[in-house]
């Protein structure tokens, strides 16, 4: 049994690695409105991918919770199997918040922003903040190698990162502020696809989380390059 979640596991591994290469090459191939189009397709597949991956677990959950039953001396085994995995499963209240940009898949895919501006790092000035921020746990979706962010508003990699509490993407404090406060109350996020329709400074915290690996991935490239 133990083998059937690790490949249920692998297989969400694997798709979300093709998500990954498949927004590259979106971004590497495509410009314009048909960038923009595909982008929203991406996200779309990768909205369902998250809600799979929730709703697999759960039934995992219940899964190991009927075997944890059966495999326990004391209790009643002319139980049946269907009945209680359902009641299980039940029990499993939490509905599926539909906040993606918290879900593994979608941090994975959209905001492990490859970057191709590497060239433009320049070493960024350190801001220390006692912002809390969530620790991404160190789920399987986050093995791969941090790359930098690229801010979408100045297609630079990003120095001081500040996060959407509401939509949980990240900018460039300096050019989310420039663009919010040009825009005043239409602003919406500039992420293509995002459905945040309307962004304000108040909205943004810092992401330490972030700021540190950038500083640790700037100080590994300066380090290699010496
Ligand atoms: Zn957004």
């Amino acid at each position: 049994m133990a083998s059937q979640f690790e490949r249920q596991d692998n297989l969400l591994e694997d798709c979300v690695n093709s998500l990954k290469t498949c927004k590259e090459l979106i971004e590497t191939h495509l410009d314009g409105p048909e960038r923009a189009g595909e982008l929203s397709q991406l996200e779309a597949i990768v909205k369902d991918y998250c809600l799979l991956s929730f709703n697999a677990s759960k039934s995992s959950e219940a899964c190991r919770e009927v075997l944890d039953y059966f495999n326990n001396e004391s209790t009643d085994h002319d139980v049946d199997i269907d009945e209680l995995y359902n009641t299980k499963l039940a029990s499993k209240k939490q509905a599926f918040s539909g906040n993606y940009p918290e879900e593994e898949i979608w941090k994975e895919v959209f905001m492990g922003v490859r970057d191709r501006e590497i060239e433009e790092v320049e070493q960024g000035t350190s801001q220390d903040d006692a912002t809390e921020y969530e620790e991404m746990g160190d789920s399987i979706f986050c093995s791969n190698v941090f790359t930098p962010p690229v801010d979408p508003i100045s297609k630079m990699v990003i120095q001081n990162p500040y996060k959407s509490k509401k939509c949980g993407h990240i900018y460039d404090y300096k050019f989310i502020l420039q663009y919010i406060k040009s825009r005043k109350s239409k602003a919406q996020c500039p992420y293509i696809g995002c459905n945040n329709g309307s962004i304000s400074v108040d909205q943004l915290v810092k992401d330490q989380e972030t700021q540190s690996k950038i500083e640790n991935y700037q100080r590994n490239t300066n380090t290699e390059s010496d």
